[in-house]
């Protein structure tokens, strides 16, 4: 079945005359005539009425840490369990994630479907307490999130939403009973680079984090620095004016580097230089906590106390580590609060010497390179009955000692493994005979589409994503054609 081919009713629409709906989901506000869809290219009008495309419709879901969604005050180094979905609200230049935010680029073969019970009951499996709906943006996913995360909410799970918040007061209010942090991309405070970069406008994405901010949730406001158009001084004052006049000082910020894709293939990394000096001017205007992400080796991941300074939390790439909170949350240092909420410890995954003797496995391995310091690790059990992959480091400080995964009969599932100290060298995994693996190399923060190890890599500083441009002339599918107008 064609991924889109099972419309479910969407909510959110008015119903004008001639059959036409207008969609209230984002500040769009789609007018949308029988037989076409949205700008997101995943709502759609059937007979008069709205219908969502993507309801259950997913890439896999990972398991990653709580990092990856440029959360640094929640749960440090907590495991998460990432959704992604299909189709936007926005069409940035540079997406990350243009595969599938972009629709009409998605095949079946990239598609997982879902039901809100599956979700949370992989999450529950897997000893996962956040449910993280993110990638794409999840503002399109509006039906299914929510029910999902209700569902999640009632199996005592916390519920994080990672967006770019193009979204209508109206929706917010609908997350706001079932979302604990969310993670807001403000891409810049120029009303024009919104017009122009991103196809949106400015000025509702500022007004949804208020309103999360001002309803008491947790908020972490990141920008991504994109080479000489957003990675400026002027940038940086004007996020952090807003963070620390509009929100809060004590709201963590986070510079997020940025690598050529989508349409923008012919830019640059963001140099290293520019973002420091963006944190830099950050922190002197009174925002307390500023961090760089995508940006390795550096004290610009460490959380300090505001107050004292004393060490709280160690990070590499997308590993943490809380060295400095007590129990209650409050610093080791100086006892103050450290405006961190930590969950509960949770137990360690079963870790062995040696792998198990006379089990017959298979290994494959992977070597850190370049920017590609993470991979996904997809694993299939085509067993009928319950079977364990083993993963381990090389020249880390666990040298040797390899991590138990349980897969229950016929599970696929996928996990990040992620570079945790500058010295470590790669990862290992060891698998059954009846246990199908597949690793996929991740540049920077988690995205998809992922490129399977076994394509190789283009370059060590570029996305090794399929290129844009290789399928910039394939026309959407006919479900797909004809679009709503926007104001
Ligand atoms: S872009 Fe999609 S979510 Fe936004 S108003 Fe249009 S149809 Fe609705």
């Amino acid at each position: 079945m064609n991924w889109k081919d099972d419309p479910h009713p969407a909510r959110l629409f008015d119903e004008l005359p001639d059959g036409v709906v207008r969609c209230r989901l984002s500040p769009r506000n789609c007018r949308i005539r029988p037989g076409q869809h949205g700008f997101c290219m995943v709502r759609a009008n059937q007979d008069g009425r709205l219908v969502t495309l993507n309801y259950g419709r997913s890439v896999h879901a990972t398991e990653e840490t709580i990092e990856t969604e440029a959360v640094f005050h929640y749960a440090p180094g907590e495991p998460i369990l990432s959704m992604g979905n299909i189709g936007c609200m926005l069409n940035c230049d540079y997406c990350h994630n243009w595969k599938t935010s972009q629709a009409r680029f998605v095949s079946d073969d990239d598609v997982v479907t879902y039901t809100p019970d599956e979700v949370v009951d992989i999450a529950k499996r897997h000893g996962i307490r956040v449910l993280s709906w993110t990638y794409n943006d999840p503002v399109v996913w509006h039906e299914f999130v929510t029910e999902t995360a209700a569902l999640g909410r009632e199996a005592g799970l916390v519920n994080l939403f990672k967006s770019a918040f193009f979204i209508s007061p109206e929706a917010v209010e609908e997350l706001l009973p079932v979302i604990d942090i969310f993670s807001i991309s403000v891409k810049s405070m120029d009303p024009r680079y919104y017009r122009r970069l991103t196809k949106g406008w400015l000025e509702p994405v500022l007004d949804g984090a208020r309103q999360v901010h001002r309803a008491g949730r947790h908020v972490e406001i990141s920008t991504l620095m994109v080479t000489d158009l957003s990675d400026d001084e002027d940038t940086a004052r004007a996020v952090a004016r807003f963070v620390g006049e509009e929100l809060d000082p004590g709201v963590p910020l986070h510079f997020v580097r940025f690598h050529p894709d989508y349409k923008m293939t012919d830019s640059r990394r963001t140099p290293l230089e520019r973002l420091h000096h963006a944190r830099r001017v950050a922190l002197d205007m009174g925002v307390q906590h500023v961090y760089l992400g995508n940006v390795y080796d550096t004290e610009a991941t460490t959380t300090t106390c505001h107050h004292c300074g004393h060490v709280q939390v160690t990070r590499y790439g997308l590993n943490a580590r809380i060295v400095g909170v007590d129990g209650a949350g409050r610093c080791a240092g100086c006892g103050e609060p450290s405006g961190l909420t930590l969950l509960p410890p949770r137990p360690p995954r079963p870790s062995l010497a040696e792998l198990p003797a006379g089990e017959r496995l298979r290994t494959a391995s992977f070597v850190w390179h370049g920017d590609v310091r993470s991979l996904h690790i997809q694993v299939r059990n085509d067993a009928d009955a319950p079977r364990t992959l083993y993963q381990r480091r090389s020249g880390s400080d666990s040298e040797g000692t390899w991590t138990a995964l349980a897969l229950s009969p016929a599970e696929s599932y996928r996990f990040i493994a992620a570079k945790a100290t500058p010295g470590e060298q790669g990862v290992e995994v060891a698998v059954p005979d009846d246990v199908r693996c597949s690793l996929h190399e991740v540049f920077d923060r988690a995205h998809f589409p992922t490129v399977e190890v076994a394509d190789g890599t283009l370059n060590d500083d570029v996305s090794p994503l399929p290129s844009y441009r290789s399928m910039a002339g394939r026309r959407p599918s006919p479900a797909l054609q004809g679009e709503g107008t926007t104001p």
